[in-house]
């Protein structure tokens, strides 16, 4: 942290300011300039956090160096991480990891036919949805408890991990005794004591960036996670609210390859959510690969227009399959397999 103090500021502005540097347990340097005097801290900086410098007399402003997700930052780390799974398959590194299946989990019978079609296509883990987060209550909301036990189920006949997402910190450990990875949703992306709750159940999670959601809060929520020694964090962009109507939300792809220059997490891409749009799934999907994305999660079902929520951005499995083919070229051409 640098501290630039007023032109105007005093003697005793300054030793206020070393002074309360001291006490935090952090080391000052003042550098005195012709026209302007600089405290420069020395020691984590984010023991303090930023408006308490800003507001100390004397002060202009401070200006962080180090970033306040120190967990999810790539300062000071030189590895990426990699989610494992006891089936070998993984998240993160050179290898595109594909999540597919429906938005939600409606029979044990649809969640078993696409577990073993998207297995059969190369996908890497099976989704659906038990507990969903609805704007309308008088809509489905999931099977629950017995969309987890058909989810369990799928993962034994297809041998696919599991995600799922889980909406309060009471059900975190129900959902977690079926899935394997736990998916946060768009709309819990700040429920603080749910990320607490995922982070001590040591699972795997999906974290979907909220819809309103800068990078830097995206980073924070990964922090609550990885603060609870739960090193598996896997972000997900999954669109966000603009003034844009033709498309459900605005798929901000530029995000991958930024977050890639901040965080050591891997991030992959929910282009479903994102556009809405069954047509625009597979040209968002390449895209997503092209500019970095360490996966997809995508919605699929036997018969999207019968699906039970969010048919109209579902594609069905033969279009998964012709997915899973087009990307190859697209993995191979920025260096990665899928
Ligand atoms: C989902 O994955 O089905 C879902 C509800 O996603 P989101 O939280 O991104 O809206
Ligand atoms: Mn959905």
């Amino acid at each position: 942290m640098i501290i630039v103090m007023k032109a105007e500021s005093t003697k005793k502005d300054i030793d206020h300011v070393l002074d309360s540097v001291e006490k935090a347990g952090l080391k000052g340097v003042l550098l005195q300039g012709t026209n302007r005097n600089v405290i420069a801290i020395i020691g984590d900086e984010r023991v303090v956090p930023k408006d308490f410098w800003d507001v100390l007399p004397g002060v202009e402003k401070s200006v962080p160096i180090l970033a306040p997700y120190k967990l999810a930052s790539k300062e000071g780390k030189d590895f990426k991480t990699i989610i494992h799974f006891n089936n070998g398959k993984k998240i993160g590194g050179d290898h595109i990891a594909v999540i597919a299946g429906p938005c939600a989990i409606e029979s044990k019978e649809q969640i078993i036919e696409i577990a073993k079609r998207v297995r059969d296509a190369g996908a890497t883990a099976l989704r659906g949805g038990a507990f969903k987060p609805r704007s309308n209550p008088y809509t489905f909301q999931g099977l629950k408890e017995e969309g987890l036990v058909h989810l369990a189920r799928a993962r034994e006949v297809s041998g696919l991990p599991i995600v799922t997402e889980v909406l309060t910190p009471e059900h975190v450990k129900l959902v977690s005794k079926y899935s394997d990875i736990l998916q946060i949703g768009t709309r819990n992306m700040q429920n603080f004591l749910l990320l607490r709750a995922v982070g001590e159940s040591g699972k795997p999670v999906i974290l979907k960036r909220g819809m309103s959601a800068t990078i830097e809060e995206f980073l924070l929520a990964a922090e609550y996670i990885l603060a609870q020694n739960n090193p598996n964090v896997i972000l997900c962009e999954r669109g966000i609210r603009t003034f844009e109507t033709h498309t459900r939300f605005t798929l901000s792809l530029s995000i991958v390859p930024q977050l890639k220059e901040m965080t050591h997490l891997p991030i992959i891409v929910d282009p479903s959510h994102g556009t809405g749009k069954r047509s625009l799934i597979n040209p968002m999907s390449k895209g997503s690969i092209a500019v970095g994305a360490d996966g997809l999660l995508i919605e699929t079902h036997p018969e999207p227009e019968k699906s039970f929520v969010d048919g109209p951005q579902t594609i069905t499995l033969e279009s998964f399959d012709e997915l899973m083919q087009e990307l190859k070229p697209v993995a191979e051409a920025v260096g990665r397999k899928i």
